[in-house]
């Protein structure tokens, strides 16, 4: 079963991680290393089943290809699920157990933080293995990458609008931003900062919606509302599936744009968004900053790189737009597209990744 699975999703490797003790049960799923290593993050999360995290954790590590080729990493895709309660059953025995076995693949598997774990938790899987990401400033990890996945947006923001409009003049245009979290209240001051005409928010927490309000001077509206405001451009930074068939038809913009992972509940909805003629920024080209921002601990961590590289974005969303033309196909699917044809063009350039490639020698521990 397992295996033929395997032959639909692509993926290498699959690998089941078990210790009794320290109450670890865990996947690491590597999609593809063509690229170079595959990189991805930790989910923690009370899966109902052993199916159902290993469908997580294929589809995710899938997903992850996708971005780290489109965001033109020389990194593959990844992804670990450890099946528990982040709340109850966190110990430093079951995160060391769990780098153990992200150690003992050499490197073809690079972790990170994902949903359900944090810096402290890493702090553990780094005693035990240098393949991973996303550790204290301390170790060259590179901090929090919500700034770099704000600013990064705002460089697909400006992509997009240019697409659209044939400018990218954010000061002549209306916004409607759902979710004022880490990377959606930076994206507000970005906004603001560039004399955004009007910015609509909300957030599920009053104290970030009045922060956005009296900080940058947008207009709260309910948490339903923002679907009907009169804006040019929705910026999903929430949740993922608010493009939907209920939400399709009240969404005014014509641009939809934003930070969230997994924007489109459906391809069909994504279909039908390209038919009306709102233009959508593939989220997970849109949002690739943080993956960007991580990615540069492999080579030796430095800021001003870093946010210098987030400009690619700009130049990735106007090649899926270009891509979307030329094959008459929804942007979504140009996204992909442009995914696969990275890998098929380099992966003809050299081997798959293998345990002891050398190319990333100079990553955090030791300095060297
Ligand atoms: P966060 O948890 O800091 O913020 C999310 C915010 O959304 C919270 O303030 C929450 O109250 C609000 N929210 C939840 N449900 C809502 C609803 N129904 N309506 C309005 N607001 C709601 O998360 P974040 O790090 O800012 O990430 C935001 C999104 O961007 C997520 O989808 C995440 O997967 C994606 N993303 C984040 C990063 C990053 O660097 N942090 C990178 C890539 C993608």
């Amino acid at each position: 079963m397992i295996f033929e699975t395997l032959d639909t999703t692509g993926h290498e490797q699959v690998v089941f991680c078990h210790n009794k003790d320290a109450g670890l049960k865990a996947i690491i799923a590597i999609h593809n290393t063509v690229l170079g290593p595959a990189l991805g993050g930790t989910r923690m999360w009370p899966y109902q089943s052993e199916a159902e995290a290993l469908n997580d954790v294929l589809r995710l590590s899938r997903g992850m290809t996708y971005k780290n080729a489109v965001a033109g990493l020389n990194i593959g895709g990844g992804k670990a699920v450890i099946i528990g309660d982040p709340a109850k059953d966190k110990s430093e025995a079951l995160f060391r157990a769990f780098g153990q076995f992200v150690d003992s693949l050499g490197g073809r598997y690079i972790t990170a933080e994902d949903v359900g774990i944090d810096v402290n938790d890493m702090e553990y899987v780094y005693r035990e293995t240098e393949y991973v990401t996303g550790v204290h400033q301390v170790h060259g990890g590179s901090g929090d990458p919500s700034p770099f996945t704000a600013y990064g947006s705002l460089q697909g923001l400006m992509a997009t609008l240019n697409r659209k409009f044939g400018d990218e003049e954010i000061s002549k245009y209306k916004f409607a931003v759902q979710g004022l979290g880490h990377v959606g209240m930076e994206y507000v001051k970005l906004l603001r900062e560039r004399g955004a005409a009007k910015i609509w928010v909300t957030d599920i927490n009053q104290a970030l919606v009045d922060k956005a309000a009296n900080e940058y001077g947008a207009e709260a509206v309910g948490l339903d509302e923002i679907y009907d405001v009169p804006a040019d451009v929705y910026s999903p930074c929430a949740l993922g599936g608010t493009v939907n068939e209920k939400t399709i038809d009240r969404i005014k913009a014509s641009v939809i744009c934003g930070a969230a992972n997994n924007q489109l509940a459906t391809n069909e909805i994504g279909d039908e968004l390209s038919r009306r003629g709102i233009l959508y920024a593939p989220d997970y080209a849109v949002n690739a900053g943080g993956v960007m921002n991580v990615a540069l601990e492999l080579e030796g961590y430095n800021r001003e790189r870093a946010m210098r590289n987030m400009r690619a974005i700009y130049h990735n969303l106007t090649r899926i737009f270009e891509i979307a033309e030329r094959d008459g196909i929804p942007t979504y699917a140009a996204a992909d597209r442009l995914g696969e044809e990275r890998i098929e063009a380099i992966g003809k350039l050299k081997l798959p990744q293998r345990t002891g490639d050398t190319r990333f020698e100079g990553r955090i521990r030791g300095g060297h």
